[in-house]
């Protein structure tokens, strides 16, 4: 049992940040982590129910992480216990307990009377505690298959599959078209919410226990399908969701106006001691930005826009602004629809809900402005999703120098890929796969945002994990298992 009671004695206490002033002016990481003393505390709020819904993969966590004994562990300091319960269910959660919005608190049981327990917080703790104390370390498989799997994509998605499929003994090798690992994880969340030597410190362990990286390698332009066929047993594909939706609206085509991806991409890389690609969008240095579109990926190019020295930063979001506290809309113990604020938005701005973009406007070629409407939502009396109607006279206009687009994503990444190999796709326009997560072509499956669409990282590493498995049967199933 965690301490008997405490959830009624302690409040819950989050991970304060860095000043504004003092972390605008770099992309170091902004949070100020809680004291192993306090995590502890946090951990002894945990109820231990009979029915914990922040363990189940439907209502909470993903990963069916064992929540309430993982808190029981850590508040009675057995780290390194928490450690193993923790991974034989996570196999990265030093992304997950940086990154993940943490769809268990919503299931938190005590969430009903109270603030949810910590959870995201206490997990990284658990983790990083793992690694200080040399907990974590490479472990190579003791035997050897002869299957060779290929993995193309290193996004978490990409990462985890690799990592259970080596670790069952299988020679994986991730293709990935980028100079380094990581998918999204290195060049689309910025530092200032992941610094880079955690994805850095993960690689290195995969490589470590055998998993090959080949970077810099483009499948489907550098290397053919054939050349996978020949040489892998099988080929998982984990190439993200990389069609970014559009605006198409009159001025689009005026410079000054980017998808959020070649904004954020080319600042990651310079953090990262990498070039930036000539042909990617400027910094916001001096400009009037304008982010068009109010997910994580908007919120990240307000971080990284204050961080290039913005004049100013405008938000604008086509839905209407979420309560501040759960509705009925999304009773416990689903993820509740609420206004949140990201370490970014506090970091300054004008955020503008029930927006939609009309129109650019420019002088020589480059936007000076973005034109707006104001929306509201009308239910649908067919029972179909509520759509936007335009409030009349509500038309204005913004300065705008740089426009970044952050509409979400429509297609499977790998430029073509799914095209190239001839993979189905559904109705949505993502790969398609069965119940055992094959494509239609035997021996190929599909993993992460590429079948699921635009997602998170927690659902990422939670559908690797599982593809992982799946291959592991198929090449069970095809023959008697070979060992080296
Ligand atoms: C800006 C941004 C911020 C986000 N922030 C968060 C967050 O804070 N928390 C959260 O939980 N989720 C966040 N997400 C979502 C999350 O990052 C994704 O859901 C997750 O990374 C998907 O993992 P994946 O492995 O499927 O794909 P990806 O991470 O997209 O990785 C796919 C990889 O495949 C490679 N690839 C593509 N084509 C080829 C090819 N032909 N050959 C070789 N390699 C190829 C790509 O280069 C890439 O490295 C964010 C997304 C974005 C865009
Ligand atoms: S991975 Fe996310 S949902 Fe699962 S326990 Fe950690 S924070 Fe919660």
């Amino acid at each position: 049992m965690s301490r008997e009671r405490a959830f009624l004695e302690q409040e819950r206490v989050d991970v304060t940040y860095r000043p504004v002033e003092e972390r605008i002016r770099d992309f170091q990481a902004v949070d100020l982590p809680l004291t192993d003393a306090e995590i502890q505390l946090q951990a002894s709020r945990c109820m231990e129910c009979g029915t914990p819904f922040c363990h189940a993969a439907a209502s909470g966590c993903p990963l069916a992480n064992v929540i309430p004994e993982l808190n029981t562990y850590v508040y009675r300091g057995h780290w390194k216990e928490a450690l193993d319960l923790l991974l034989s269910t996570n196999c990265f959660p030093e992304f997950t307990g940086r990154v993940c919005p943490a769809l268990c608190e919503g299931a938190c049981v005590l969430g009903l009377i109270r603030q949810p327990v910590n959870i995201c917080k206490i997990e990284l703790a658990i983790v990083e505690q793992g690694f200080q104390r040399g907990y974590l370390k490479a472990h190579v498989p003791s035997s050897r298959r002869r299957e060779r799997v290929a993995v193309v994509g290193s996004g978490p998605a990409g990462l985890a599959t690799a990592h259970v499929l080596n670790r069952a003994g299988f020679n994986v090798t991730v293709y990935e078209k980028d100079a380094k690992p990581g998918g999204i994880l290195r060049y689309g969340i910025p530092d200032f919410k992941l610094e880079k030597w955690v994805v850095d410190q993960r690689v290195e362990l995969m490589t470590q226990e055998g998993v090959v990286f080949e970077c810099g390698v483009d499948v489907g332009e550098d290397v053919s399908y054939r050349f996978l066929r020949d040489r892998y047993d099988a080929v998982v594909l984990a190439a993200g969701a990389g069609v970014a939706r559009d605006l198409a609206v009159p001025g689009r085509d005026l410079d000054g106006i980017h998808f959020a991806m070649e904004f954020l991409r080319r600042q990651n890389r310079l953090v990262g001691g990498e070039r930036a690609d000539p042909e990617q969008p400027p910094t916001a240095a001096g400009k009037n930005v304008v982010v068009i579109g109010g997910g994580d990926t908007g919120s990240d190019c307000i971080g990284t826009a204050w961080r290039q020295g913005a004049r100013q930063v405008t938000q604008l979001e086509i839905l209407p602004e979420p309560p501040a506290t759960r509705s009925d809309s999304t009773p416990w113990p689903q993820w509740p629809l609420i206004r949140r604020d990201s370490s970014s938005h506090k970091e300054g701005g004008t955020r503008l809900w029930s927006v939609d973009t009309t129109s650019f406007s420019g002088s020589q070629g480059h936007v000076r402005e973005i034109h707006c409407a104001r929306v509201e939502w009308i239910a649908d009396k067919t029972g179909g999703r509520p759509f936007p109607r335009k409030v009349s006279d509500s038309d204005f206009a913004l300065e705008a120098d740089l426009v970044l687009i952050a509409m979400g994503f429509v297609g499977p990444g790998g430029t073509g890929l799914a095209e190239r190999l001839g993979i189905a796709k559904d109705e949505r326009g993502f790969v398609a796969r069965d119940a055992d997560r094959s494509t239609n072509i035997e021996g190929v499956f599909a993993a992460g945002d590429m079948h699921r669409g635009a997602s998170l990282v927690v659902h990422a590493i939670a559908d690797g994990t599982r593809t992982a498995q799946k291959v592991t049967r198929y090449l069970n199933e095809k023959g008697a298992t070979r060992y080296v």
